[in-house]
């Protein structure tokens, strides 16, 4: 396993990450949550992803009692959650970055996940209703706290972080370090684009999720919503327009040949590719069973086999055409 600094911060984190949407509670219990974590532990994985909204709470409750019973040394990984959605529906504490929902948020978080502090702490969306400076110092005292050691922004937009940065400058408080943006061959734009600006003028440090997109990229939905996948949970039924687009389909369905050419699974392929990205601090991956771990974890052997001309093949497939090739 290789590292890459979280940005410009010391903290390095494994190139490939775990996290636990979806799967812990709803598909994972916690001996099966034990098994999966440990696998990609054993792979040198060190950071685990979590949100406090995850399976309302009980995802924290899974992990928290996984890492509890394995007994890792504190110092070998790396936990974060989030916070914005909340668990209940008063007016406070749902869809906010105030600073009681902030601070009440962090405690419930470390008491489910039994730890004394978490290593990251995400907004996990904009509030545009709260001033930015009160959730800067919200998060600002939660590090000083020593709650959480770094925290971030997920699906901020580029202004958002960047007043952030500035509030936080001006004050001499912690600054936001890390942004959690979507990232996939089917969804680039972002990263690739607005977020440019953050590696290069402040070193902004990026965990990105959905690797997979959700795992329509490994092709198990070539033949309709497998019975045993995420497309076919009760409450995710949202999914299916997306895992059934005859458009998105094609274009899987080309990029095998793709795959068969540098022997990599689609899987495999579609993961190395994020990593092939400089700009990703943690390419964080999903998991419903062990035997998922040790294909995707192998998918760092391949981005070297990532050619130009190979890179130049992935792109046709999904119509890219890069900067330059179009102009006039
Ligand atoms: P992926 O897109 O990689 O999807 C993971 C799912 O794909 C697995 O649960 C599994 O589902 C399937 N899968 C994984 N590997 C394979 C394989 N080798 N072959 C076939 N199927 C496979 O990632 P997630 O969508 O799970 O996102 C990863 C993490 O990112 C989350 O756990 C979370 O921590 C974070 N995240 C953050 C968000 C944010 O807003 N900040 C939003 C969403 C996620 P199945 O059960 O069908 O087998």
């Amino acid at each position: 396993m290789k590292y890459r600094h979280l940005g410009k911060t010391g903290l390095q984190v494994s190139e490939l990450s775990i996290g636990s949407w979806v799967t812990f509670k709803n598909q994972v219990d916690v001996d099966a949550a034990m098994k999966i974590m440990t696998a990609a532990y054993d792979y040198g994985v060190n950071f685990f992803d979590n949100a406090e909204v995850y399976a309302g709470g009980k995802s924290e409750e899974v992990m928290g009692a996984a890492l509890k019973k394995l007994g890792w040394r504190r110092g070998s990984y790396l936990v974060s959650t989030k916070f914005y959605w909340g668990l209940n529906d008063g007016v406070n504490e749902k869809n906010t970055l105030n600073r009681k929902r902030l601070i009440e948020g962090i405690h419930g978080s470390l008491e489910r996940l039994q730890l004394d502090y978490v290593d990251l702490v995400y907004c996990h969306r904009p509030d545009k209703t709260t001033p930015i400076e009160e959730t800067v110092w919200a998060m600002h005292n939660i590090i000083e706290w020593g709650k959480a050691l770094y925290w971030g922004t997920s699906e901020w937009s580029a202004s958002e972080i960047i007043e952030a940065i500035q509030i936080a400058e001006r004050h001499h408080l912690h600054k936001p370090v890390v942004e959690q943006p979507q990232y996939n061959l089917l969804e680039r734009g972002r990263l690739e684009g607005d977020y440019v600006r953050f590696y290069k003028e402040y070193g902004y440090g990026t965990t990105t999720w959905s690797p997979l997109a959700s795992g329509f990229l490994s092709g198990k939905y070539q033949g309709g919503i497998p019975k045993d996948s995420r497309g076919s949970l009760k409450g995710y039924e949202w999914l299916h327009s997306r895992l059934t687009d005859q458009e998105r389909l094609k274009q899987v369905a080309a990029l095998e040949p793709v795959a068969k050419e540098i022997g990599a699974t689609l899987s495999q392929l579609a993961l190395a590719w994020c990593l092939k990205n400089p700009f990703v601090s943690t390419v964080i991956t999903g998991a419903s069973r062990v035997e998922q771990v040790h294909e995707n974890m192998k998918s760092a052997e391949f981005v070297e086999k990532l050619t130009p001309e190979i890179m130049d093949k992935i792109d046709a497939v999904f119509g890219v055409v890069k900067k330059g090739e179009d102009d006039d």
